[in-house]
């Protein structure tokens, strides 16, 4: 069985979990003995109510970094479909009361005045809030001045609270979990989410500090980056694939808040020594260059699967890199130099100009070392430039891809509007969709 097949077969196998856990309560519901049917809008506002419950608790299953269920679709588009589901499970509860007020408003609009209403309603009220509070915090935290560590504690503190709250409702207003083993259910459920957030927030760091590793060198590059390379502290290291990427922690506790993913840059023939290049983007990646050699820092990963290990039959391979998108592309391209590769490989390397290409001065050593060519586009050229400029497009692609591009797999990474530009593209020179894949540096 193929490498694609066996993950399209998995990636269908998680999408019909998904499907089957999301609509589960509507079985618990009615399953067994159902108390007596209200009118059809009654029904249906509980309906969406049980669904967006049952979506909110999976999210923490889908962000949990579980390696069996993102490999199959890529980090970046679980994240991707965390933040687009989270406004559909926003909307179904949203609808849940007002559905309620608009069918029955003598009954259901007197739990408006949440000081005489039930404790179940408040409840309701009150998970109601956290959930605006949360889609909003996440749409607009920028604007909202929040940093990303801050966004980050509040976002799972208020999942949890949301969550807390909403099972409360429900088991308070019982009219579909009045039996015991519906409320075992539910319960369960609640179980398993507070399991799986143990498992992130505890477990899993604990393990981590049991394989320590220390700052090694840190060495500035071209275009405001810089190699932090880590070695291994009493293990032997880590084993990951070339284009994979780690959560990386720096300093003595590895419950800090402060944890970001980076692209291995280094060969991944080389365990006892892995680097991250890093642009500086912000509060952390600002830090980066003063970081003294010695400092403790902790790994969760490998995670992703942007790699070409995962296509060990293709001809030979495309790479479209924009700016620090070149990271996972120079771990796959030394890895594979330090293979023997003698696969065609190409490189199509934007920048916005000369100085800032990371990398520049190796990529010529890497082309001697394997059947490699790079064609740099610049966005602002120097004077006398031959090579190419201005944007990715069809034309640019047509002029240097491959005649046989069916065989060739294709990698792209750089920023969301490059990425987007070149999947285009790919596609108008006739590049197969299943051909192509690509990796977002920006989750949230
Ligand atoms: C899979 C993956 C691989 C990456 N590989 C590289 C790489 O090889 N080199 C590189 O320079 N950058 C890489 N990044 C981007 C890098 O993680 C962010 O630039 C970095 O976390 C910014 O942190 P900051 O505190 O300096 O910036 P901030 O000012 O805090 O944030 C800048 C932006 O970076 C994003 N960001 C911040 N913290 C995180 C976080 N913990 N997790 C996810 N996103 C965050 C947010 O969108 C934020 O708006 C990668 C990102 C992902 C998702």
């Amino acid at each position: 069985m193929s490498e694609r097949f066996k993950r399209m077969l998995l990636g269908t196998f998680w999408i019909g979990l998904y499907l089957l856990l999301a609509s589960g309560p509507l079985a618990i519901a009615f399953f067994g003995d159902p108390p007596q049917a209200r009118s059809f809008w009654i029904e249906f506002s509980v309906a969406l109510g049980f669904i967006g419950l049952a979506m909110i608790a999976l999210q923490f299953v889908i962000t949990a970094r579980i390696d069996h269920i993102n490999g199959p679709y890529g980090i970046d588009v679980i994240y991707r479909f965390h933040r687009h589901i989270s406004i559909v499970a926003f909307l179904l509860i949203l609808a849940h009361p007002l559905i309620l007020f608009l069918a029955e408003p003598a009954e259901y609009l007197p739990l408006l005045a949440v000081w005489d209403a039930p404790a179940r309603a408040v409840m309701a009220w009150a998970a109601l809030l956290g959930l605006v509070a949360i889609v909003v915090s996440s749409i607009w935290r920028i604007r909202l001045g929040l940093s990303y560590e801050a966004w980050r504690v509040l976002h799972g503190i208020l999942a949890i609270i949301i969550l807390a709250l909403a099972l409360g409702h429900a088991l308070g207003v019982g009219h579909y979990l009045a039996q015991f083993w519906q409320q075992a259910l539910w319960i369960a459920m609640g179980g398993l989410v507070v399991l799986v957030t143990t498992y992130v927030r505890l477990i899993k760091p604990f393990l981590m500090k049991r394989r320590p590793w220390q700052v090694a060198n840190v060495t500035p590059e071209r275009g405001n980056c810089w190699t932090l390379e880590l070695e291994p502290r009493g293990h032997r290291g880590i084993r990951f694939r070339p284009g994979q990427f780690a959560w990386i922690t720096v300093g003595p506790s590895v419950w800090m808040v402060q944890e970001h993913p980076f692209s291995f840059s280094t060969s991944a023939e080389r365990t006892d020594r892995v680097g991250f290049t890093i642009k500086e983007n912000g509060d952390f990646t600002n830090q980066i260059g003063r970081i003294a050699p010695g400092t403790e820092a902790y790994l969760d990963g490998p995670h992703g699967v942007f790699t070409i290990d995962r296509r060990p039959g293709v001809e030979g391979a495309v790479y479209i890199a924009g700016g620090i998108g070149i990271t996972p592309m120079m771990s796959m391209l030394r890895t594979l130099a330090d293979r023997g590769d003698q696969r065609p490989h190409l490189l199509i390397y934007a920048n916005q100009d000369w100085e800032s290409v990371t990398f520049r001065d190796e990529l010529p050593q890497l082309e001697q070392r394997l059947n490699l060519r790079t064609v740099h586009v610049l966005q602002k050229p120097p004077d006398q430039w031959q090579g190419e400029t201005g944007m990715i497009n069809a034309p640019l692609l047509d002029r240097h891809l491959p005649q046989r591009r069916g065989h060739h797999e294709h990698y792209i990474c750089g920023p969301a509007p490059m990425i987007t530009a070149a999947h285009q593209a790919l596609a108008q020179v006739g590049v197969p969709l299943e051909r192509i894949e690509s990796e977002e540096f920006v989750l949230v």
